[in-house]
């Protein structure tokens, strides 16, 4: 069996640091909020190229906690407006309704799946305070205009870096592009921990601030609390296994860019369609491929088929979040690209494990993939 991705596999390749890191930190008998976290932090921020990383508990923590800061701060209200793509990870969305604020759902474009700049554009009412940009699969939204969608309307930016650590436009990286960043480091990200974990990102020395004491109870300092906080921290022992794992990331993405081209530039098949416009992305380090998904009519029968022949898949995501019964109150809107795009994705083996010959098998099978019932 090829799986779709082999966790186990991906951190054996440093198993001695991880471990050696792991006994430091137990020696060191200092478990929460010490030299781990910091040295991560500061790691990770100049990766990432802005002034400040603060580690939270989870990706959804670091899109939830930013929003609060910046109600904190005053730069948002109940009710504001956030603009996001309809096609993304609930998590997105959770972190704007948790928030009271109004997540207003706009539809992908369809060649890259990520936020449309014109139905942005479109959305954008005297209410809409800020866009939430997600990087879906590993490829950075269209940056550029959307920052200069939002200088014009004055509005904030966040960006959903969940699923592109490293990935790059014009020399910025994902994280340095809004006004704060939310990454995950769920284990199977393209940078996971061994649990979980998250940071934000920025260059905001005052939202910065805000979140050290939002992530400890609301605290700057110990036993006095400016805001209600809440408990979203990032473990030292998590910090520790996620700085030994940062010196290997871009290497692994030049791996997972090698496979993507051998998919991109081996697969073919009229019933299949592959991810477009990212030829271009490849030149441009735009792409990290969390996610290689491709798009077909016959996503379930093609998923069967390689399965049986020993290929396994998933879907990212078999429902959108507008259908989902957590939002009953939007399951009668209609956003038609993201309904076809939630039918028709599959998402093939991809990981800094996976080897070229199982690369080769799994394009093997999606070119002699031929549908049922259709002539
Ligand atoms: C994984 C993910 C999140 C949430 O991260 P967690 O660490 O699982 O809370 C948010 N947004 C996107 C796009 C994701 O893929």
């Amino acid at each position: 069996m090829i799986p779709f991705l082999d966790l186990k596999k991906v951190n054996q390749q440093y198993q001695d640091e991880l471990k050696a890191a792991c006994n430091r930190v137990i020696d060191s008998g200092w478990y929460i909020g010490g030299q781990e976290l910091e040295k991560f932090e500061q790691n990770f921020a100049t990766y990432c190229g802005t002034k400040f990383a603060i580690g939270v508990a989870n990706g959804l923590d670091a899109l939830i906690l930013v929003l609060r800061a910046w109600k904190e701060l005053g730069k948002l209200q109940d009710g504001d407006e956030v603009i996001v793509p309809a096609n993304t990870y609930i998590a997105s969305i959770l972190a704007i309704t948790a928030n009271h604020l109004k997540a207003v759902l706009v539809e992908p474009d369809v060649n890259s799946l990520n936020i449309s700049v014109e139905a942005l554009e479109q959305a954008i009412t005297p209410h809409t305070k800020a866009i939430l940009a997600v990087h879906l699969y590993g490829q950075l939204a269209d940056m550029p205009k959307i920052m200069q969608l939002a200088q014009q309307h004055h509005l904030l930016v966040l960006e959903d870096s969940a699923q592109a650590h490293g990935a790059e436009m014009e020399g910025i990286r994902a994280g340095h592009w809004g006004d704060a960043s939310g990454f995950s480091f769920y284990p199977g990200k393209n940078l996971g921990a061994l649990g979980d974990a998250g940071a934000v990102t920025t260059n905001d020395a005052e939202l910065a601030s805000m979140l050290k004491a939002l992530r400890n109870y609301g605290s700057h300092e110990k036993y006095k609390n400016l805001v209600p906080g809440v408990n979203s921290r990032l473990d030292e022992i998590q910090a520790a296994m996620l700085d030994v794992k940062l010196k290997y990331l871009d290497q692994e993405t030049t791996h997972r860019r090698q496979i993507a081209n051998l998919y991109l530039s081996k697969i073919k098949n009229p019933y299949i369609t592959l991810p477009l416009s990212q030829i271009d992305a490849l030149e441009y380090k735009q792409h990290v491929w969390h996610l290689f998904v491709l798009q077909t009519e016959y996503r379930d029968q093609l998923q069967q088929y390689l399965l049986e022949n020993g290929v396994q898949t998933l879907i990212h995501y078999p429902i959108p979040p507008h259908k989902q019964q957590a939002y009953k109150e939007w399951n009668d809107l209609s956003f038609p690209v993201t309904e076809r795009i939630h039918q028709q994705v599959l998402s093939l083996p991809m990981g800094s494990t996976l080897t070229l010959d199982e690369a080769e098998k799994v394009i093997e099978l999606c070119n002699s993939f031929r549908p049922q019932g259709v002539h």
